[in-house]
């Protein structure tokens, strides 16, 4: 039995988890541009946004320092212990640190006593820029009094409009700015730095490997798209920026750069790889399980279509293959085989049909479970007494087809003589006395003919095997074959020579043994063929299997109708006609009406007309000989009974059947002449017909002697060479103008 394989499911499998792969790859690439485009966005407007709110603060400290700054100058010029008092009443506000007022003579006046002084060189940068601008801001790194960094914001005091009398300074500490710098949208990790046009880091969240950005930036790559220089010259422009770096781990991380509204400072915005790394890992995880999940549903479903698929390959193979009574392979399956089959055994093989004698008699005297029960045992004796290279099929019923290892005649025969007793041991039916009896034809593959071909010739020889009574084992023969391609020619030709009267009635006549006179003659047909004239031997034995002897026989029957209506016309003398019959008209309805129509046809009295039956014809149909003898004889057809002696003779045919004469076939008359007892039952027989007033013709009379004896034992009419041969008409015509022969 076939298995029909996974391998297209494997297959296809295989190229859809390619084609999948290559799908989540693109797909994840595209999540991860996606993304990227996404966190630029998203660190764009967190930059923003940190710059907006830096900006919003710085400007906050300056709107109340200049708040502050009219007040303070409304007072000027200040009186002793004013400044203090005024400064302590602004700083209740508590937005500050730390406020303060330095004066041009370089003294500082603080809100309170016990807050931490400004160091000298801040109020001397305090003092400076407020000259010449109206907002100072600076960042100052942590000092001994200041432990974090500060940030110190300062505006001009000029009471008079003209030239700063000081200036009035506020310090916030680094908390201030921690929101700002956190950039808790960006989750845990993301913060901000503020930088100067030259990269200084000004203010930043946490402790940094370096104070200068580009330092920072050179220890990673930049993104293909940004180089040092030109990320340099955007900044001295004032642009913002968005740069891309990996660092050495490979990770991607973004700075954005925006500028703020003072001092030229820059908030630098800066978001780690891992927080878009997330990002993608969280989205493509869920991909992930989505695709795996589709795949899971498509992969079951892809198996179960192939699994149904399976199933009905199974079932349509059963359905194809496989012979449903023996479960062996049935003959397509053989077909479909064969060659390779032939190859495997190197073409040194021969082809076998064999076929159980007799097998419905099994079915009919022990039933047909029975008759199944031998042909499965015979397919099981077979699988075991075959070799694997070799094999076998069940064509129908009770034939089986083989194809077998062959090396030469003799080993071969042995081999199918010890299968066949191997078949008679094993598929016996119990409790019968029925011997399981097999005929083989085996065709050695010496020729490389299709298969049919070689099947033909297997079956003509088993044809020839099962005429033997032993050892029913017969090789195909070319001589066979010959026959059968001759006969082909004359099936093809028959209906065309009937046609054109190629067919000719032949004369032979029945005489007086004592005077020669031409009592009567038998129509014999001859084939002008080819320009030969070919003997019924030679044809009829292939007309009477195709049927076309119904045809022939009527013919030569008309002729001879039409012969003696002639005669009758012509004043000639008349003589009775025989016309030899088939078997095959026995089981024909039309047969008598034929000939009745033929003779009215050509006016001619029926009793000129005799039908001559073969012996063995009869002996088989003898119901049906009784009826069809009958019938002649009602309407006036005297009927002989052809060929007696030549096969198995029956007295009971003679007891039963009311003939009109009866013709002693040349075989039993053959070799009387030395043989006494011979001679015996031949005149035994001839009186015995006699009795029953029955006339007998002698065939095949062929000397003077057999002519005497046959005469002195009461033979009635004598027909054979001695006389004269079968002739054609115009011969025959000349004879009977002589009246007689002798
Ligand atoms: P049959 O009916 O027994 O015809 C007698 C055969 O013996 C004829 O052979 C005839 O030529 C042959 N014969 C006659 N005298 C002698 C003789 O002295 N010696 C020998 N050796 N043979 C002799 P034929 O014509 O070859 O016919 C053979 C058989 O063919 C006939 O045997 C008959 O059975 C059959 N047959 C002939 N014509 C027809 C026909 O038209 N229809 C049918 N159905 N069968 C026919
Ligand atoms: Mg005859
Ligand atoms: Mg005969």
């Amino acid at each position: 039995m076939q298995r029909v394989s996974f391998r297209p499911f494997i297959i296809f499998a295989l190229i859809a988890a390619v084609v999948v792969t290559a799908g989540v790859v693109l797909y994840w690439r595209q999540v991860n541009i996606l993304l990227e485009r996404d966190v630029k966005t998203h660190i764009a407007d967190a930059g923003r946004e940190a710059a907006a709110d830096f900006d919003r603060l710085v400007q906050t400290d300056r709107d109340i320092l200049n708040t502050s700054a009219i007040l303070i100058e409304d007072s000027y010029p200040w009186k002793e212990g004013q400044l203090p008092e005024m400064l302590a009443r602004l700083d209740q506000r508590d937005h500050f640190n730390l406020m303060g007022v330095a004066l041009d003579n370089g003294s500082v006046v603080y809100a309170g006593p016990s807050v931490v002084p400004l160091s000298k060189e801040a109020v001397a940068d305090v003092l400076t820029h407020t000259a010449k601008s109206d907002f100072y801001i600076n960042v100052f790194p942590p000092t001994s009094k200041y432990k974090t960094h500060i940030m110190v914001q300062a505006v001009a005091l000029d009471p008079n409009d003209a030239t700063p009398v000081g200036a009035l300074f506020s310090v916030q500490k680094e908390i201030y700015y921690r929101e700002v710098l956190a950039l808790s949208s960006m989750g845990a990790d993301g913060h901000a730095i503020i930088v100067n046009r030259s990269g200084d880091v000004v203010l930043a969240y946490e402790q940094l490997p370096a104070k200068n950005i580009f330092s920072i930036l050179q220890r990673y790559t930049l993104d293909a798209n940004m180089t040092m220089d030109g990320l340099r010259r955007s900044l001295a422009a004032g642009d913002t920026v968005l740069v891309g770096y990996y660092t050495p781990d490979n990770l991607h991380n973004f700075l954005q750069f925006v500028p703020l509204s003072v001092n030229g400072w820059y908030m630098v915005s800066a978001i780690p790889a891992n927080y878009v790394e997330a990002q993608a890992t969280q989205v493509a995880k869920l991909s992930l399980i989505l695709f795996g999940i589709v795949f899971f549903v498509f992969y079951l479903l892809l198996f179960f279509i192939f699994r149904v698929r399976d199933d009905s390959n199974r079932q349509l193979f059963a359905t194809a293959f496989v012979d449903p009574l023996t479960g062996a392979d049935n003959f397509n399956r053989m077909c479909e085989q064969f060659a390779s089959k032939l190859s495997g055994l190197n073409r040194q093989a021969a082809l076998v049909i064999f076929d159980i004698n007799k097998f419905k008699v099994i079915n009919d005297l022990h039933g047909y479970e029975r008759g199944n029960e031998v042909l499965k045992s015979v397919a099981q004796v077979l699988q075991t007494e075959l070799q694997p290279e070799e094999s076998f099929c069940r064509l129908s019923a009770d034939n089986f087809i083989l194809l077998l290892k062959y090396e030469d005649r003799r080993s071969f025969l042995k081999r199918l003589k010890a299968l066949a007793t191997q078949l008679k041991r094993n598929c016996t039916v119990a409790e019968s006395c029925l011997v399981l009896d097999v005929a083989f034809g085996i065709y050695e593959i010496t020729e490389d003919v299709p298969f049919y071909i070689m099947l033909d010739r297997a079956h003509l020889a088993l044809e020839h095997a099962k005429t033997r009574t032993f050892d029913k084992c017969e090789f195909y023969d070319e001589a066979d074959r010959n026959r059968i391609v001759a006969e082909q020619q004359i099936e093809n030709s028959m209906e065309a020579a009937l046609a054109s009267r190629e067919f000719e009635i032949y004369l032979q006549p029945k005489c007086d043994f004592v005077t020669g006179e031409i009592l009567g003659a038998e129509s014999l047909v001859r084939w002008n063929h080819d320009g030969r004239v070919v003997r019924p031997d030679e044809f009829i034995p292939l007309f009477e299997r195709n049927g076309f002897i119904l045809q022939l026989d009527m013919f030569i029957m008309e002729e001879a109708a039409r012969l003696l209506s002639t005669w009758q016309a012509n004043g000639l003398p008349v003589v009775p006609l025989a016309v030899n019959f088939s078997r095959l008209h026995l089981n024909d309805a039309r047969f008598i009406p034929q000939m009745r129509r033929i003779m009215a046809q050509y006016n001619v009295p029926n009793k000129l007309l005799e039908a001559e039956i073969t012996e063995s014809v009869i002996f088989n149909n003898l119901e049906r000989a009784q009826e069809v003898i009958s019938g002649l004889h009602l309407y006036g057809f005297p009927v002989a009974m052809d060929d007696f002696g030549s096969g198995y003779s029956s007295l009971n045919v003679l007891k039963e059947l009311k003939f009109d004469s009866i013709k002693l076939d040349k075989e039993f008359l053959s070799g009387f002449e030395e043989n006494p007892r011979a001679q015996k039952v031949i005149e035994g027989a001839i009186n015995m017909i006699k009795t029953l007033g029955v006339k007998v013709v002698t065939e095949g009379v062929e000397t003077r002697e057999q002519a005497d004896f046959l005469r002195k034992c009461g033979a009635d009419l004598a027909q054979g060479y001695f006389f004269s041969r079968p002739v054609t008409v115009s011969t025959f015509e000349q004879l009977l103008q002589k009246r007689t022969l002798l």
